[in-house]
C-alpha cells in the first residue's frame, strides 16, 4: 500500500506540533504542511488550488484562531470569523477533493455554560453558552456539525474530537492573550526570579477546570483517526458524532496555581483579582465514550506542568519583548 498523504492543518501550533511529533514517530504517512505565509487557510481559492494540486489521503484540522479568556473577550469578530473560515475551507475543499480521512478538532466550551458535570457529548446545544467565549464556540459547532452534515449526505466519516483545556510545549505565554496554564507559568516564574512578594491570579480562584496535555490529545487524533468506520459509527450517533477529550478530572484555579507555584518554587502569596472574568464555573467532561474506543490519558497534570515548566525556561528567551 503506497503511504498515505497527511495534511496536518496548522502544524506550527501547539496542537498541529503534537499532531506531527506523533505521526513521525509511528512513520504514519507523507507529511505535507504549509506554514501561514504559504497558504492562508482563510483564503477560500487558495485552499481550493492546494487541494486540487496535492492529492491529500488524510487531513488533521488543528489550525485554529485559540486564546485565553481575555484574548476571546477583546478579539471576538476575529474569533468567530477566522475560524468559521478556515474551517469551512479545509472541510468543503476535502470534501471536494474526495478526502476520505478528516478528524476536526474542537473545544469543551462548545457546551452549554451551566451543562451538567462531567459534560456528555449530548449536552451540546441544550442551554445558553458562556457568554466570553461564545463566538469561539458557535465557529466551533458549526465545524462539527459541517462535518455531521457531509456525513449524514455524502457518507463520509469525517470524526470531530472536543478536548477539554490544554497545555504542552509551544504554548503561547502571551501575558494577556494566553491561557491560564502557561500564563501563570510565566507570572510564578518571573516573580521568584525577581523576589516578588505576590504574585496575581485573575478571577475568583473558583472555577474548576480540566487538562489535558497535547501529546495525550495528539495521541487521541491517531488513535480516533486510525479506527475502521464501522468501529466509529457504532460508538457515535448520526446527529450527536463529536467524541469528547479529556482527563476525566478536575481542579480550582486556586488548586492550580498552587500546584504550579509549587512546581516554580515561588514561596509568596497567592492573590486574586475578582476584576477579572471567571467565565464558565466548572468544565470536566465526560470521556466515556471515547475511552470504550480503547484511548485513555497517560500524562498526569504534575508530571505535564513539570515537564512544560522545563520547556518554558529552556525557550524563555524567546518569550520576553
Ligand atoms: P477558559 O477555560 O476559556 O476560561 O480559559 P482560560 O485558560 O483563559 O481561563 C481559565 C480560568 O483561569 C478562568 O477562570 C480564568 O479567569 C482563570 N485565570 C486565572 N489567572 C489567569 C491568567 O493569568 N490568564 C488566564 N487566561 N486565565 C486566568
Amino acid at each position: 500500500m503506497m503511504s498515505p498523504r497527511i495534511f496536518v492543518a496548522g502544524h506550527r501550533g501547539m496542537v498541529g506540533s503534537a499532531i506531527v511529533r506523533a505521526l513521525q514517530a509511528k512513520n504514519a504517512g507523507e507529511l505535507i504542511l504549509r506554514s501561514r505565509s504559504e497558504l492562508d487557510l482563510r483564503d477560500q481559492a487558495a485552499v481550493e488550488r492546494f487541494f486540487a494540486h496535492e492529492r491529500i489521503d488524510q487531513v488533521y484540522l488543528a489550525a485554529a484562531k485559540v486564546g485565553g479568556i481575555a484574548a476571546n473577550n477583546t478579539y471576538p469578530a476575529e474569533f468567530i470569523l477566522d475560524n468559521l473560515q478556515i474551517q469551512t475551507n479545509v472541510i468543503s475543499a476535502a470534501h471536494r477533493h474526495e478526502v476520505t480521512q478528516l478528524l476536526f478538532l474542537g473545544s469543551s466550551c462548545i457546551y452549554p455554560r451551566l451543562a451538567p458535570q462531567p459534560m456528555r457529548e449530548e449536552a451540546l446545544l441544550t442551554g445558553l453558552l458562556e457568554p466570553t467565549n461564545e463566538p469561539y464556540a458557535i465557529a466551533k459547532i458549526a465545524g462539527l456539525k459541517l462535518c455531521e452534515s457531509i456525513n449524514r449526505q455524502y457518507g463520509r466519516t469525517y470524526r470531530s474530537l472536543m478536548p477539554t483545556n490544554l497545555y504542552g510545549p509551544g504554548d503561547n505565554y502571551h501575558p494577556e492573550n494566553s491561557h491560564v496554564i502557561p500564563a501563570l507559568l510565566r507570572r510564578f516564574h518571573e516573580a521568584r526570579l525577581q523576589d516578588r512578594a505576590e504574585v496575581t491570579v485573575w478571577g475568583s480562584g473558583q472555577p474548576r477546570r480540566e487538562f489535558l496535555h497535547v501529546d495525550d490529545l495528539a495521541r487521541a487524533a491517531l488513535h480516533v483517526m486510525g479506527l475502521p468506520d464501522e468501529v466509529w459509527q457504532a460508538q457515535v450517533d448520526p446527529m450527536c458524532s463529536h467524541l469528547n477529550v479529556g482527563t476525566g478530572m478536575d481542579l480550582t484555579i486556586a488548586e492550580l496555581a498552587q500546584t504550579i507555584a509549587g512546581i516554580v518554587g515561588y514561596d509568596g502569596t497567592i492573590a486574586f483579582d475578582p476584576s477579572k472574568p471567571d467565565g464558565t464555573p466548572r468544565k470536566l467532561l465526560d470521556v466515556g465514550r471515547l475511552c470504550a474506543l480503547g484511548w485513555q490519558s497517560q500524562i498526569s497534570l504534575a508530571e505535564g506542568l513539570t515537564e512544560v515548566h522545563q520547556w518554558f525556561v529552556s525557550y524563555e528567551s524567546e518569550y520576553r519583548g
